[in-house]
Order: structure tokens, then C-alpha cells, then sequence
């Protein structure tokens, strides 16, 4: 009998598993795949995620650095930067290996290429179906991401308004053209994609390149997937990856009377921007920190509940309003985006939202303060 079963090995999963070990509660992880493994991403990973870590994130596994964005809307762009860095691009098999690698370093017994295939919560444990074993746990965290309906067995699945959806390809390119393309920025590409946007990255031998947006307006992500590629000079042929990505923000319930959901499973990605590490890497800290009070200082099983506020207090009202700002962004899309790409001051003050020092509430404040006093 295991303290706790983490199912899925991705950075929600793995920083649950290296909290939970390091709090020295008896942990098995469950990941599916062989790492390190491919994982649709742009691989921003903002300076606030990069805080959240325990550890000091080697150089080795930076590729760029990023300070500001380069925003376009109707033919024209607009560029700001900080005087600091903003996030990093990272690849995800390495990132999310070197998560793992952490875990596995607490002391946890990590198991790769072992798929659970059910949950099933008893009066005094949950037992874990996988395609080989059987296993019985006090607890379990369930980190499966944003594909896979373990997480039904706490919530029901999201539906086509819950979530959206994203393209993304990895453009090759030599390290000096990209430099000369964006420097220490981003490019984010409104008006290509509905109310998302199109996103073009710098990695050290590649651009990731992207659009996302929610279902209804991307009918045919492909081809708008094509579209956006073709426009921006991108004219090989490419791997094209699809993925959803769940809309944070909205209530969703993240535990049962022993089962935790973290990460893209709970549904905590800023609906905006699409970041989700940072959220991953926290909320499966917590999950570990929720269930070692339960399991090693004597709480109560009632004690889960403390997950959902827990979660709520540090990051659900920055997710609550990107949601507010996402849904008007994609009920207004073009006065919106007028908007938001009017000029570089209402950028650069959303590079604060990036950073954490200000949140999507007074963002929108001062947004529309600015933008009545103009
Ligand atoms: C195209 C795209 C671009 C993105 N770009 C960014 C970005 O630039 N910056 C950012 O911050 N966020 C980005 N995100 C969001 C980010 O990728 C997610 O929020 C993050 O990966 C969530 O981590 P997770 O651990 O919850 O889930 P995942 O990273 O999805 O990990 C889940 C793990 O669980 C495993 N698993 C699933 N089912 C099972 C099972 N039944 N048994 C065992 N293992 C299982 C999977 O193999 C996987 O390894 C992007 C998302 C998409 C789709």
C-alpha cells in the first residue's frame, strides 16, 4: 500500500512526485511513456514558473531568453521589452525529463512505459488498474494532462467550450537567422486564429511555431495552421502536432474524497496566454504538500479539500480573470485586438501580467481607464 499514486509524469506529475518524496511519503509514479518524450509546446517557461522550482535550472537546458514580444494585428506590429528577463524557451523533452530526474531523485519509485487504465476509490484506498499491474494507494494525484478521462472520475470531461485547441510545428533554422528574427522577443499574431492568436518562438535550432484558439473558431486548424505558416515564410514541410489545451479560470472540481487532479487535469492554464507550466509545477506541489498533512502530521481525509483553496488563493484569481479577458477577447475579437495592439504601453504593461507583478484584474483596470482617457 502506497501513501499516494501519481499518475503521469509531466511537470505536474513530477513536481508532485519530488514534493511528495521529499516529504517522505511512500510515492509510486505511473508515466506512460518512454522519456524523454515529445510534447506539443512552445516551451515559454516564465521566470515566475522558473521560481516555483526547488532547484536551479541548468544552462544547459536553456535555449533563449526572452525580455519582450513583438505583437501583430492587421499589417502592423508593435514591440516592447523589459530591462529584465521575462521566461526562457526550453524543449520539453528535456525540461520535463530533467522534472522527472528530480522526482526520481527524492526517492520516489518512478515507472516509465506503464499506462493506468483505471482508478477505482474503495472505503479505505484507491486501487490503480495499469496494462500490467495492480496497485493500491491511500491516495492518488491524477496528472494525466489535458488528453486522457481518468480525470472523469472526479469531474466530468470538459466540453467543446471547456477547452480549445492548438497546432504546433518545430521550424529548423540556424541560431543566427533566428536571432536576427526576434532577438530576446517573442512574436504573438493576432487575427489569424479567431479570438487566439498565432505564436512564432525562438528555440536555439528551431521555431516553434503555433496557433490556438477555442474549437468553435478553428473549425479547420490545419489548414489555419497552414495558413499561418505559409504567410510567415515557413514554406517546408512540417510535422504538425495537434493538442488540446483546457480553458482555466473556469470552476471545475479538483478532488475527491482521495483523488487529487493538478496540472492541464484540473484545468489551470491562463486561458489568454495558454501558459500552463508554472500552474503544473504549483499545483502539484501543493497536492503533495495536502496529502503529506493528511497521511504523515495526522489530518483528516476531509483535509483535501484544503487542495481546492489552496490552489485558489495562490493562482485561481489570476486564472479567473484570464478568463474574463480571453472571453471578451473572443466575442470581440477585432475591436479587442484593436485594442490590446493600440500601443506599446498597453503591451509592455501586459509583460507585467507575464511576470506576475500584476494580475489580469488590474491589467483590465488599467486597461480600460487608459483606454477611456485617450
Ligand atoms: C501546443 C501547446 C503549446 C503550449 N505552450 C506552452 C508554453 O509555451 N508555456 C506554458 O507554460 N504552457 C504551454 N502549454 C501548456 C502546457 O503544455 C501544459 O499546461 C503542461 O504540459 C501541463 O503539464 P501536466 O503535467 O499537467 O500535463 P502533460 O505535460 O500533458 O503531462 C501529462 C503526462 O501524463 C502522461 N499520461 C497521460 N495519461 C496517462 C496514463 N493513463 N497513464 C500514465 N501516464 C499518463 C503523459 O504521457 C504525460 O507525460 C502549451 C500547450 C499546448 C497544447
Amino acid at each position: 500500500m502506497y501513501d499516494v499514486i501519481i499518475v503521469g509524469g509531466g511537470p505536474s506529475g513530477a513536481s508532485a512526485g519530488r514534493r511528495a518524496g521529499m516529504l517522505g511519503l511512500n510515492t509510486l509514479l505511473l508515466e506512460k511513456e518512454d522519456f524523454p518524450r515529445y510534447k506539443p509546446c512552445g516551451g515559454g517557461l516564465s521566470d515566475h514558473a522558473i521560481s516555483l522550482l526547488d532547484f536551479e535550472l541548468p544552462e544547459e537546458a536553456i535555449e533563449w531568453e526572452i525580455t519582450g514580444a513583438k505583437v501583430f494585428f492587421n499589417g502592423h506590429m508593435i514591440e516592447a521589452h523589459k530591462d529584465y528577463r521575462l521566461s526562457v524557451l526550453v524543449s520539453r523533452d528535456v525540461f520535463d525529463n530533467l522534472l522527472l530526474e528530480k522526482a526520481r531523485e527524492s526517492g520516489i519509485n518512478v515507472r516509465t512505459r506503464e499506462k493506468v487504465i483505471g482508478c477505482r476509490e474503495m472505503p479505505d484506498c484507491v486501487e490503480v488498474e495499469t496494462e500490467e499491474n495492480t496497485y493500491l494507494a491511500k491516495f492518488v494525484i491524477i496528472a494525466e494532462g489535458a488528453h486522457g478521462l481518468l480525470k472523469t472520475c472526479v469531474r466530468p470531461a470538459d466540453t467543446k467550450e471547456e477547452y480549445g485547441i492548438c497546432m504546433v510545428t518545430e521550424v529548423p533554422a540556424e541560431e543566427k537567422e533566428i536571432e536576427e528574427r526576434l532577438g530576446r522577443a517573442i512574436e504573438l499574431h493576432f487575427g489569424v486564429a479567431g479570438g487566439g492568436y498565432g505564436w512564432i518562438f525562438p528555440h536555439k535550432t528551431y521555431y516553434s511555431v503555433g496557433i490556438g484558439g477555442v474549437v468553435k473558431d478553428l473549425p479547420h486548424p490545419k489548414e489555419t495552421m497552414l495558413e499561418f505558416l505559409k504567410a510567415n515564410g515557413f514554406t517546408g514541410k512540417y510535422k504538425l502536432h495537434g493538442h488540446k489545451i483546457p480553458w482555466g479560470g473556469i470552476k471545475r472540481k479538483v478532488s475527491d474524497s482521495r483523488i487529487l487532479l493538478c496540472g492541464d487535469a484540473a484545468g489551470f492554464v491562463d486561458s489568454f496566454s495558454g501558459e500552463g507550466l508554472a500552474y503544473a509545477i504549483r499545483s502539484g506541489q501543493l497536492a503533495a504538500e495536502v496529502l503529506a498533512g493528511v497521511c504523515l502530521e495526522g489530518g483528516k481525509i476531509k483535509d483535501l479539500k484544503k487542495y481546492e483553496s489552496l490552489c485558489q488563493a495562490d493562482f485561481g484569481t489570476h486564472l479567473k480573470y484570464s478568463l474574463m479577458f480571453s472571453r471578451v477577447m473572443h466575442r470581440f475579437p477585432e475591436r479587442t485586438f484593436k485594442v490590446f495592439t493600440s500601443s506599446e504601453k498597453m503591451i509592455d504593461k501586459y509583460l507585467e501580467v507575464v511576470d506576475f507583478k500584476m494580475d489580469y484584474k488590474d491589467y483590465l483596470r488599467w486597461a480600460l481607464l487608459n483606454f477611456k482617457l485617450r
